[in-house]
């Protein structure tokens, strides 16, 4: 099998590309061709998350895993908090094809998922994006939405305010003016992307305008909260997967109120295959409930293994 170790991983998969590939995955998951299966996901004390997220892509021919979590504490030992590799087996065979680092593929393939979100639901209008959240992931958030909409400014809030520098230095980068604000200014935004690790809603139903599309990408584990169920209730809610988004995404909360049900959940490949319109009108409210697949952990491994592979790179080892 080929290892392909995390430090290769900027060379060889761009943010465009993992935009690909996770657009192709969420549309063979929507066709039928590409299942996840069920998320394993465990709490091992003092904050740590250690768990598997898994499937099968007949279409792209690609069966496995990708095994991590998140530990809180190694901000403090200067690593990310999310650690995670992806093993790839042969479908046909069962016989482990690679091992690839899969850190910054996380961040990649979790901010293309928001990009396609606002790249299908958001106004084609939107001019400003509020960001919720500074961590290690919103960077990268931050850059994928300003790919895909004019935005003319970023206003950004975070509970930890001294972590908003780092999101004001990204946003000088791409040109656009950066603001911290205090939630209730959030009204401001034609898009809103919640990313935190929070255990509790913080942006209200009165922080968000009519028209507004929400990428909530942070709740990904049961009694994880970003946002008020209230939101849910009234918008048009999407996601990767519904399984996952009423039992591990931010949709657990709407659903246990009982302010949203898994038949009223669109998968997002719904939209990209046009099985669903997508957003109807301009005062719509659309959220994505990005809750995290197994298969675009899959989708950007394998695109990373082929670029390995066509280049001569990673180590290839006997199993
Ligand atoms: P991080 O530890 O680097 O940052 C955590 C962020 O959450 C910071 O902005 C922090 O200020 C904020 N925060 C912490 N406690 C809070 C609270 N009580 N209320 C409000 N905000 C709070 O984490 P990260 O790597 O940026 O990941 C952020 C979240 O995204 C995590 O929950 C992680 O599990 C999740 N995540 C989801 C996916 C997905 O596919 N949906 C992928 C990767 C990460």
């Amino acid at each position: 099998m080929l290892i392909v170790p995390e430090k290769l991983i900027a060379g060889l998969v761009s943010p465009e590309d993992a935009f690909a590939a996770v657009e192709a995955v969420f549309a063979a998951m929507s066709r039928g061709d590409a299942y996840n299966f069920a998320v394993v996901r465990e709490a091992l004390g003092e904050g740590r998350q250690y768990g598997f997220k898994s499937g099968l892509d007949r279409a792209g021919g690609q069966l496995g895993v990708k095994a991590g979590g998140y530990f809180p504490g190694n901000a403090a030992r200067g690593i990310i908090n999310h650690q995670s590799t992806v093993f790839l087996f042969d479908p046909e065979t069962g016989r482990p094809t690679a091992m690839v680092g899969g850190g910054l593929l996380t961040a990649l393939r979790t901010a293309a998922a928001s990009a396609i979100s606002i790249d299908r639901l958001a106004r084609r209008d939107a001019r400003v994006l509020g960001m919720v959240g500074a961590g290690h992931q919103a960077g990268f958030q931050l850059r994928a939405a300003a790919r895909v909409r004019q935005f003319d400014r970023v206003i950004a809030w975070n509970l930890h305010p001294d972590m908003l520098d780092g999101l004001a230095r990204i946003a000088a980068e791409l040109g656009l003016p950066f603001e911290a604000v205090g939630l209730e200014r959030m009204v401001e935004a034609d898009v809103i992307v919640t990313i935190t690790s929070s255990p509790a809603a913080s942006l209200m139903a009165e922080h968000v305008a009519p028209g507004t599309h929400l990428a909530c990408m942070g709740t990904d584990t049961k009694g994880k909260q970003e946002v008020d169920p209230a939101i849910l209730g009234r918008a048009m809610v999407f996601t990767d997967e519904v399984a996952q988004s009423v039992t591990i995404g931010e949709a657990q909360h709407a659903v246990a109120a009982g302010l949203l049900t898994a038949e009223a959940i669109t998968p997002l490949g719904d939209v990209l295959t046009g099985q669903h319109p997508g957003r109807r009108s301009a005062s719509d409210i659309t959220l994505f409930d990005g809750t995290g697949v197994g298969l675009q952990d899959l989708a950007v491994a394998a695109m990373a293994v082929r670029r390995a592979t066509e280049r001569g790179q990673g180590t290839q080892v006997e199993v």
